[in-house]
């Protein structure tokens, strides 16, 4: 199933994207916030991704401009109200790769979607057909922060596109925070979730995990761009966004 990612503050236009959308079989995350939404795009691979300009905390251009230098290339479609920034846009070379002017139908939303789909599946054949490359760190299941990938399917983990030699639980507790980044939980959480402990078990487990995931991950240990230690409380996975 296509994944798409709604950026949009605006509730009622919102609602009604994901409604069209996945009437017509896509699966849809949504985001009503600029940081969040680039977060989410960061972390997850969508096929197509659908950002309004004026958001809280983030505009959707400088989003798009944010995946681009990352070299994230998902297909983005910027939807702009009418006479505001649309000169700007075409402008602008955001890396953006088509717009829409409020207010549209949202069959057109999903007609320009589906357009978009078809075109990057026919050049992700051309390329395909051109390189063969070793490793695939765009599998479409992967979850990627930095330059740290996880393709649960799989059961792999990649950093900086080298497979890391994880153990179950390490690869596990590593899923576990990818999958929710920026929220911190404490170790009796991690446990709970991560190894299954209905009891109260050592907690110390959870430090030697993630002790010896940050040597894997992180270029300095004692000062983790990844799996940040919330004094007190837990553990975070953090997006690093510079
Ligand atoms: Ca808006």
């Amino acid at each position: 199933m296509n994944k798409i990612l709604v950026v949009e503050d605006e509730f009622p236009i919102l609602t009604l994207l994901k409604y069209n959308l996945e009437q017509a079989g896509f699966e849809v995350q949504t985001a009503d916030d600029g940081v969040v939404g680039l977060e989410i795009a960061l972390v997850q691979k969508f096929d197509v991704i659908l950002l309004d300009i004026m958001l809280p905390s983030m505009l959707g251009t400088d989003i798009c401009k944010n995946l681009r230098e990352r070299k994230n290339y998902t297909p983005v479609l910027m939807l702009s109200a009418l006479g505001e920034e649309t000169d700007k846009l075409k402008g602008l070379d955001i890396g953006a790769d088509d717009y829409m002017t409020k207010p549209f139908s949202p069959r057109e939303v999903v007609a320009k979607v589906k357009a978009m789909i078809r075109r990057t599946e026919f050049s992700t054949l051309d390329a395909s057909s051109q390189k063969k490359s070793n490793v695939n760190p765009n599998h479409k299941n992967g979850l990627t922060i930095g330059d740290v990938e996880v393709i649960p399917d799989l059961f792999e983990a990649y950093f900086r596109g080298n497979k890391m030699d994880l153990t179950k639980k390490e690869f596990e507790l590593l899923l576990f925070l990818m999958r929710q980044p920026g929220v911190t939980f404490n170790r009796e959480k991690l446990l709970k979730d991560v190894w299954n402990y209905d009891f109260a078990g050592d907690t110390r487990i959870v430090d030697v995990h993630i002790s010896n995931l940050r040597e894997k991950i992180e270029s300095d240990t004692r000062n983790p761009k990844y799996i940040k230690t919330v004094r007190g409380f837990g553990y975070k996975m953090e997006v690093p966004l510079s």
